[in-house]
């Protein structure tokens, strides 16, 4: 644990919250009745322990991150997921009509199955992610425009017409230096486009701390439609869409979910798996996931 680490994880252990104050509006954190979780006194925005390290979160980023940890097998549930990028690229065309003529980039993107999907659809799709593995698979598998390491260290040769963050946002340390750097990135117009949980949804209310977004520290932090239009606001956007789209999952990863990470029960999963029903892609819409998109003003 380097210096600053240790001071803050003492501030956490002394005074019960990080010792940043809300990357939303500044305020300061308290802890949330959500158990490890802190929640701004002001803006009621909720982020876990900010005090984990560099080298933790590359950690959690490592192979075992899409196998299992969080996606069970990613790339063979790649059918589903191209099917929820397509949908996204709809809802991203009604906004922006002229997603046809422009250049995508996307933050975060994981195994290039995005980029694969918008190659076709805009005039130049690339994307970068902090995961090798995932990068190596995209680059080589999917054959599209990737690159390994952390956006916030990139210099982009010309600003481009859109950014993406799919399901990426409540992974990052610091979204609001994120979301900074991708207005400064796009042209003026030009568009970000966001999903991630919601948690002033009402599945994440009634379901309080057992809601199924809620696991740090691979999910740093928790917004609502509030706090996230407020986060891009201040960064110089217009939100012009906001949406709770459903996903589309194969029904043998929703098995897994519930029989391996929910129950850890691995003995029920391997007794099911094997069946032909578990092929089917079943598309939920449990309202907690939002797709927000902003303009830059
Ligand atoms: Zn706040």
């Amino acid at each position: 644990m380097n210096n600053i680490a240790a001071e803050t994880a003492l501030h956490v252990q002394e005074t019960g919250s990080p010792a940043s104050n809300c990357i939303v509006c500044g305020g300061l954190y308290r802890a949330s009745h959500l158990p490890a979780l802190f929640e701004c006194t002001n803006c009621k925005f909720v982020s876990a322990n900010l005090a984990i390290s560099d080298e933790e979160l590359a950690e959690i980023y490592g192979e075992d991150y899409f196998h299992g940890e969080e996606y069970l097998d990613y790339i063979k549930e790649g059918e589903s997921l191209r099917l929820n990028f397509r949908r996204r690229l709809d809802s991203l065309e009604r906004v922006f009509p002229e997603l046809s003529d422009a250049t995508v980039f996307e933050v975060g993107c994981a195994y290039g199955f995005f980029l694969k999907e918008a190659e076709g659809r805009v005039m130049r799709a690339s994307g970068m992610d902090i995961s090798a593995d995932a990068v190596n698979y995209a680059q080589n598998v999917e054959q599209v425009n990737a690159q390994c390491g952390n956006y916030l260290d990139l210099k982009l040769p010309e600003s481009v017409d859109v950014i993406t963050m799919w399901d990426t946002i409540e992974h990052l340390k610091r979204p609001d230096l994120f979301v900074k750097k991708a207005a400064n990135d796009l042209r003026k117009g030009g568009c970000i486009a966001i999903t991630t949980g919601d948690i002033g949804s009402l599945n994440a209310r009634m379901k309080g701390k057992n809601w199924r977004m809620i696991h740090p520290p691979s999910h740093l932090h928790y917004f609502s439609t509030k706090t996230l239009s407020r986060l891009l606001d201040l960064a110089g956007f217009d939100v012009i869409h906001v949406s709770h789209p459903g996903n589309s999952r194969r029904l043998r990863s929703v098995l897994y979910f519930l029989t391996v990470i929910k129950a850890g029960r691995k003995e029920l999963y391997e007794r099911f798996q094997h069946s032909s029903i578990f092929n089917i892609d079943v598309t939920a819409n449990l309202f907690d996931i939002m797709y927000v998109i902003g303009r830059k003003r």
